[in-house]
């Protein structure tokens, strides 16, 4: 399989044809190997418009949804971005192409091995660690940019705190099943929330998340 060819359909077929147009990111979703952040089994599956399964009961999100969430953060550069939800670490990847500063917390152990792993194989530079990433990372807060990749009953109050003046926050927000995709822009130290796509991610597991 030419996996380059295979990213190129995915890109027409599943991430513009969803209204994606930042060209920064379409760059990015072009260029990451996604099939090396997938089971080995799965790799032939790896540009399908799926989210496919991950170690215990966990999955990688569909590409589109990668890159929505992408667009909506509108990345710069210099920006210093927390994700919560490393899972195979395909979408922090991601981010490492967008900017330099990429941190990313996963509380499955073997997850965050294995994110470690393909990021490392895969030549990507994020900073890791491995914990309740609904408590975020204070000691290196405040981050520009916050990106939640499971389904949070609330926005965790703590990733608010945790969130630069002016940063945006994207997170799924609604029941265990299905939620709202939500953009926050923290002005004047208050959330200002708008509602975008619906969306079905697995929950968001932690302190201020849901009971395992
Ligand atoms: N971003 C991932 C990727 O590119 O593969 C996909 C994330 S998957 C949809 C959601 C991940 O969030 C799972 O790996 C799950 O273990 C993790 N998770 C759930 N609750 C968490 C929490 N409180 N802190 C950190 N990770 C959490």
């Amino acid at each position: 399989m030419d996996y380059k060819i295979a990213r190129q359909n995915m890109v027409r077929n599943q991430i513009l044809k969803r209204g994606v147009k930042n060209e920064l990111v379409i760059k990015a979703m072009l260029e990451v190997p996604r099939h090396l952040f997938v089971d080995k089994g799965m790799q032939s599956q790896s540009y399908s418009d799926n989210a496919l399964p991950l170690l215990r009961g966990q999955t990688i999100s569909q590409p589109h949804m990668v890159a929505l969430m992408s667009e909506m953060l509108k990345i710069e550069k210099q920006h210093k971005v927390l994700e919560i939800g490393t899972g195979c670490g395909y979408q922090a990847a991601v981010l490492a192409v967008l900017c330099d500063n990429v941190y990313s917390i996963e509380r499955i152990p073997e997850l965050a091995e294995l994110a470690a792993e393909n990021l490392k194989n895969a030549g990507y530079r994020v900073t890791q660690k491995t914990g309740d990433g609904t408590l975020g990372w204070p000691e290196n807060a405040p981050f520009d940019r916050i990106i939640v990749t499971a389904g949070a009953p609330e926005m965790p109050p703590s990733l608010l705190d945790q969130l630069a003046e002016g940063g945006l926050m994207v997170a799924p927000v609604g029941s265990r099943s299905v939620q709202t995709l939500k953009l926050i822009q923290k002005v004047n130290g208050k959330p200002i929330v708008k509602n975008s796509y619906d969306c079905a991610f697995v929950p968001l597991i932690g302190e201020s998340g849901w009971k395992e």
